[in-house]
């Protein structure tokens, strides 16, 4: 069985990184992250699974109508781009000098910026 749910679970992509989608109506497209949820292994990227929401004013103020916003996206659809070889690429983690446990891009070999 499964234990408690509630520990923090590691990804390969973090707020900020530019990703690639593999599969998929966006297959191929690149977007930023902006926001994840590690433990239901999904992201939000920006300009990625545009789904339409019909909006209803419930408020006086509020507008009606038919927007498109992004829906969240499963992160293993998703892979980093390299900021020096900007390709696709998986990912590696190395120690730097300070011990500190960076990614590395697996193609090129060079960490990312964060
Ligand atoms: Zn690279």
């Amino acid at each position: 069985m499964l234990k408690a749910k509630t520990r923090f679970l590691k990804s390969h992509v973090k707020v900020g990184d530019m990703v690639c989608v593999l599969s998929g109506k966006d297959k191929k497209k690149r977007g930023r992250v902006i926001a994840l949820s590690t433990r239901e292994k999904k992201a939000l990227v920006s300009g990625i699974n545009k789904v339409k929401k019909h909006l209803k004013a419930r408020k006086i103020g509020d507008d009606s109508g038919i927007v498109e916003v992004e829906a969240p996206v499963r992160t293993d659809k998703l892979q980093v781009v390299c900021p020096n070889c900007d390709s696709p690429t998986r990912v590696g983690h190395e120690l730097n000098q300070k011990n500190i446990k960076v990614r590395v891009c697996k193609k090129c070999k060079k960490q990312f910026a964060k």
